[in-house]
């Protein structure tokens, strides 16, 4: 039994708190997979490194909208993944080493799998059991496998089995020629737009009537009316057994069949692929962590509970000294979430040290976490951005709402981009007017949201937030201006 003052549990957002404030204390890291975890290795990062060529391949195919003359004549594969994976492998390579080293003489890696025997006990893969006064479980979430016919959990993003998940697909040793993605959230969007502009041909498999379905009924409406102009989409339908190629490189078979979501839908019997791409959601990792078996309160989707300082809980009262932070216990499942709440747990656990036993720490003391104005974004074609409420959200907490949805075609930027379609909707209250939420859908959302982020977070009234400053013209954030100025708001 080896005993720790700190031990820390996954290196994704965990691994940014473990600074200079922690040198006097005995620490331990547990990591059973790359150091950086999801979003350094196969997540935000190599995603949107992989989107930005697939933007600018799809400009080119597409550049005759705009008069120009240009074309897309295929993807250097393996130079894009060794531009990608060089500066990511390194990268990881150079956290572990750092935390391994002589720098941190006071840390230990525990490079295993750890699960918990109570609740401040963990046993490694290797049978090593380890205590320590204080732990932060940062141990993130998983992609979720299906239930089907002929799909091997075990194989599945193992080398030649043709059933990969977004753990794998950009290691892929050849970019697949037929490509099926059953899903259709943000992580199935991304890779289909990466892959659709690269020149695979690529299917959908979506089980609802409407592509993103978690965004605003009309950001979805918007997003799936554009993007199945040039993406293969079946939508209502669902796989209902898969069938592996005879021989090496024989492409497999998707049986399908209505997934019932949607009437009068004419599901194909089944599809070929090379490739299928499973992106139908993500779990949190606590079942692996055995965190119910030793009685850590679990949501019923799995997450740990948390309060507004990050404690972990148990019976419905804190652990003394246990915090947890990003997807293992946020509903948000975003790396600038799982951040935000790094550098909170960083601050409580100081403060948390200093008062001496775990757990010690005045609540009043503690700093609490925001989750105010949370934006996400999807880096798809179109892309879509989001914050707050949305439309439906905001009416059934009983706001009196002005709503305003301006199409990008309505500013001058709109006219330049050869009215590509695009729209920006604000929610407001119309008697305090504070934004209540927005939704993008169309080019560049991720950036043009950002003064609707501000707003949110400074409470900033939407009138002031239109007047009350210049907007560059003919810029794109034009389109965020006039939908402000359409709000209505009760007269004062
Ligand atoms: C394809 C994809 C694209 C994404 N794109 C974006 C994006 O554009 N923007 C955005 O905000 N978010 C994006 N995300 C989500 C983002 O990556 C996550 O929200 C974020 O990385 C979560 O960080 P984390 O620290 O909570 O978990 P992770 O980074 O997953 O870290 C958890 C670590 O814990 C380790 N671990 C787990 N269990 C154990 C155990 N029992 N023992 C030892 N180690 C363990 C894991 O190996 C892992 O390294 C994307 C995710 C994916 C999959």
């Amino acid at each position: 039994m080896t005993h720790y003052d700190l031990l820390l549990i996954g290196t994704g957002s965990g691994n940014m708190f473990l600074d200079k404030r922690f040198a006097g204390l005995k620490t331990a890291i547990a990591e059973e997979w790359h150091f950086g975890g999801t979003c350094l290795n196969v997540g935000c990062i190599p995603t949107k490194m992989f989107v930005y060529p697939a933007t600018v391949a799809e400009e080119a195919a597409h550049a005759r909208r705009y008069d120009v003359e240009a074309s897309f004549d295929g993807v250097d594969w393996p130079g894009l993944q060794e531009r990608i994976f060089s500066r990511v492998d390194a990268i990881e390579a150079g956290g572990r080493e750092y935390r391994s080293g002589d720098r941190q003489p006071n840390n230990t890696v525990i490079p295993e799998h750890v699960r918990f025997i109570d609740e401040k006990t963990v046993v490694t893969a290797s049978g090593e059991e380890i205590t320590a006064d204080r732990i932060v479980i940062a141990a993130g979430a998983a992609p979720t496998l299906p239930d089907t016919p002929g799909l091997d959990p075990a194989r599945v993003d193992t080398p030649g089995y043709p059933i990969v998940t977004s753990n794998s697909i950009m290691r892929l040793p050849e970019q697949p020629k037929r490509l099926a993605i059953v899903g259709s959230g943000v992580i199935a969007m991304e890779f289909a737009h990466i892959f659709t502009s690269f020149g695979s041909d690529v299917t959908v498999i979506a089980r609802g009537p409407r592509l993103l379905q978690d965004l605003d009924g009309t950001a979805s409406a918007e997003f799936t009316k554009i993007f199945t102009v040039d993406h293969n989409v079946i939508l209502g339908a669902q796989p209902a057994a898969y069938r592996l190629g005879d021989g090496e490189g024989a492409p497999m078979t998707i049986e399908l069949e209505p997934s019932g979501r949607v009437d009068d839908v004419d599901v194909p019997a089944a599809i070929e692929a090379d490739i299928v791409l499973i992106a139908i959601g993500r779990h949190p990792n606590t079942a692996g962590l055995d965190a119910a078996e030793v009685g850590y309160d679990l949501t019923p989707d799995g997450r740990l509970v948390v309060d507004a300082f990050q404690r972990v809980y148990a019976g419905g009262e804190p652990v003394p000294g246990v915090f947890a932070l990003g997807d293992i216990s946020s509903e948000h499942q975003l790396k600038h979430v799982a951040n935000h709440e790094a550098r909170v747990v960083g601050d409580n656990l100081v403060i948390d040290v200093a008062a001496g036993a775990p757990g010690a720490a005045a609540e009043d003391a503690l700093e609490a976490a925001s989750h105010k104005a949370v934006p996400a974004a999807v880096f798809t074609s179109p892309q879509v951005a989001t914050v707050g409420m949305t439309e439906d959200e905001a009416r059934q907490a009983g706001h009196d709402v002005t709503v305003k949805v301006q199409q990008y075609s309505d500013v001058a930027y709109g006219w330049a981009m050869a009215d590509d379609p695009g729209i920006v909707k604000i929610i407001a209250d119309r008697d305090s007017r504070l934004i209540l939420g927005a939704q993008i859908v169309g080019a560049e959302a991720s950036m043009i949201i950002q003064p609707l982020i501000q707003a949110m977070a400074f409470d900033q009234p939407a009138d002031e937030v239109a007047r009350g400053q210049y907007w560059i013209h003919p810029a794109l954030p034009e389109v965020v201006e006039n939908a402000l100025l359409g709000l209505e708001f009760t007269p004062r």
